[in-house]
C-alpha cells in the first residue's frame, strides 16, 4: 500500500472508532478521570492508573476534616478501614465475600506474608513452584522465603509470548510441593491463566495456591470463591487507580483463615487489639493478616479508585476491554506488522489481560520517539513495547491515534537510516 492508501485506512478506522465511542456505555467514565493534557494519549495504565477526578477532593476532606479537625477522635473510623476497603474490592473485583480481603502494605510485603503463612502450613514439603514470567519482585520474595525455610524454588519456563503451559505445571506437581505462586495475568505477555484449572491441579497435589492479581484486578473478571482459590494479593495502583505506591490487598479464603499464621505479628492482627495484652494472640478472622496502622490517606485515594471500578462493573469493563483489544490488534496487524512489529502476547484477546505487548528489534530506540509523539506506553528491555487499553478510560479513537503515532515514528526511524 502507498502512504496515501494507508492514511485512508487510518481515516476510515478513525471514523469507525468515533462511532464506537458514541455508542460506548462506559464513555462517560472517562470524564471521571483527570485528563490534564487532552492531546496526550495514555496507554500506560499497567504501570500506573490515571488519577480519578474525585481523589483530590476526598483526600482534602480526609486531611482537613477527619485529621485536621477531629484528630484522634476520628481514629475509631480508621481502625477497620483496611477491612472495609478490602470488602469493597472483594465485592466489585474479586468474586470474594466480606471478611476475606484486607488492604495494607505493598504487594511485595503482602506476598511475603501469605507465602510464609502457606509454607508454614505445609512444613513437611520442600518445594515452591513459580514461573519465569512472574514479576521480578514475586520471584525475589519467593526465593527469600524458600531460603529462610530450607526449601527450593522450581521456576517453570513459561512461553515468552503465550505464557505458562499448564502441562508443565501438571508435570511438576507432586507431594513435595507446598505452594504454587503465579500471576493470573503476566506483566509481560498479558497471558491470562485458567484460574479454576490451576486451583484444581494444585489442590489435587495437596498444595496451596497464591495468586498475584496485580495485572488482573480491575482488568478482567476474577472469581476467587467460585474457583476455590486459597490466597491472593494484588496491586492497588494499576487497574484500581489508587495512585503511586497505593497499598495492596491480600485475600485469604475464609476456611483457611484460622489455620494460617503470618510472620509479622503486630497489634492490628491481635484478637484484642486495644486491650494492649502482653502476648500476641492472632485474631480468628482475616484481621490476623494485618500488622500495623493502615495508611489512611492512601486508603482514601484507593477507595476513590475502586469506587469508579465498581460503578462501571467488571462485566461492562471486560466487554469493552475485549472490543478495544480487537480493534487494537486489527490495526496493529494492518499498520505495524509491515514496519517490523510482531505480537508478543497470546493471539486471542480472551486469553489476555487488557495490555497487548509488541516486539520490535529497535524497540529501545523507537520508544523515546513514541514518547516525544505524546503517546505514553511502556518499554520492556530489550525489545518489547506494552500498550495498555484500559476500558475504564480509553476511547476507541485513542487506539487508532496511538497506532498511527507508532506507525509514523517507526517510519521516520526506519527512513532515517535506523
Ligand atoms: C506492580 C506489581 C507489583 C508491585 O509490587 P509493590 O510491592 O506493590 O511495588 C507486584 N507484583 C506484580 C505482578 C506487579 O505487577
Amino acid at each position: 500500500m502507498t502512504d496515501g492508501q494507508l492514511a485512508g485506512t487510518i481515516a476510515s478506522a478513525m471514523e469507525e472508532a468515533r462511532g464506537r465511542d458514541a455508542e460506548d456505555v462506559l464513555a462517560r467514565m472517562r470524564d471521571r478521570f483527570v485528563t490534564a493534557r487532552p492531546e496526550a494519549i495514555y496507554l500506560n495504565g499497567s504501570s500506573l492508573g490515571r488519577l480519578p477526578a474525585p481523589t483530590a477532593d476526598r483526600l482534602a476532606l480526609m486531611v482537613n476534616e477527619e485529621w485536621g479537625t477531629n484528630l484522634a477522635e476520628a481514629r475509631t473510623q480508621w481502625l477497620d478501614l483496611s477491612e472495609r476497603i478490602g470488602d469493597s474490592i472483594a465485592q466489585h473485583a474479586l468474586g470474594a465475600g466480606p471478611g476475606e480481603v484486607v488492604v495494607g502494605e505493598c504487594t511485595s510485603v503482602q506476598l511475603y506474608k501469605l507465602a510464609v503463612a502457606a509454607v508454614r502450613a505445609r512444613s513437611e514439603r520442600g518445594t515452591i513452584i513459580t514461573a519465569d514470567d512472574n514479576f521480578p519482585t514475586d520471584r525475589y520474595v519467593l526465593d527469600g522465603v524458600a531460603a529462610d525455610h530450607g526449601m527450593s524454588v522450581l521456576t517453570l519456563p513459561a512461553h515468552a509470548d503465550t505464557g505458562l503451559d499448564l502441562d508443565a505445571l501438571r508435570a511438576a506437581l507432586d507431594e513435595n510441593v507446598a505452594l504454587v505462586s503465579l500471576s493470573l495475568v503476566s506483566y509481560r505477555s498479558s497471558a491470562l491463566l485458567d484460574m479454576a484449572e490451576v486451583n484444581r491441579l494444585v489442590h489435587d497435589a495437596g498444595a496451596l495456591v497464591l495468586w498475584d492479581l496485580s495485572h488482573a484486578v480491575g482488568a478482567v473478571p476474577i472469581e476467587l470463591e467460585d474457583t476455590k482459590a486459597d490466597l491472593a494479593v494484588g496491586s492497588g495502583y494499576k487497574h484500581l487507580y489508587g495512585g503511586p505506591g497505593a497499598p495492596a490487598f491480600l485475600y485469604v479464603r475464609r476456611t483457611l483463615q484460622d489455620r494460617l499464621r503470618q510472620p509479622i505479628q503486630g497489634w492490628f492482627g491481635h484478637r484484642q487489639q486495644l486491650e494492649m495484652l502482653p502476648a500476641y494472640e492472632p485474631d480468628p478472622t482475616v484481621r490476623r493478616f494485618q500488622t500495623g496502622f493502615p495508611p489512611v490517606l492512601s486508603l482514601t485515594a484507593l477507595a476513590a479508585g475502586i469506587g469508579l471500578v465498581g460503578e462501571a462493573g467488571m462485566d461492562a469493563l471486560r466487554a469493552k476491554g475485549l472490543a478495544l483489544a480487537e480493534m487494537l490488534q486489527d490495526l496493529v496487524a494492518e499498520h505495524l506488522f509491515p514496519v517490523g512489529y510482531t505480537l508478543a502476547s497470546p493471539p486471542d484477546a480472551w486469553r489476555r489481560g487488557v495490555h497487548l505487548t509488541l516486539r520490535h528489534a529497535d524497540a529501545s530506540r523507537i520508544h523515546p520517539l513514541v514518547s516525544r509523539a505524546d503517546l505514553a506506553i511502556d518499554h520492556m528491555a530489550p525489545d518489547l513495547l506494552r500498550l495498555s487499553a484500559t476500558p475504564l478510560n480509553t476511547r476507541f479513537t485513542d487506539i487508532v491515534e496511538a497506532v498511527d503515532r507508532i506507525r509514523m515514528v517507526t517510519n521516520e526511524f526506519l527512513g532515517g537510516g535506523g
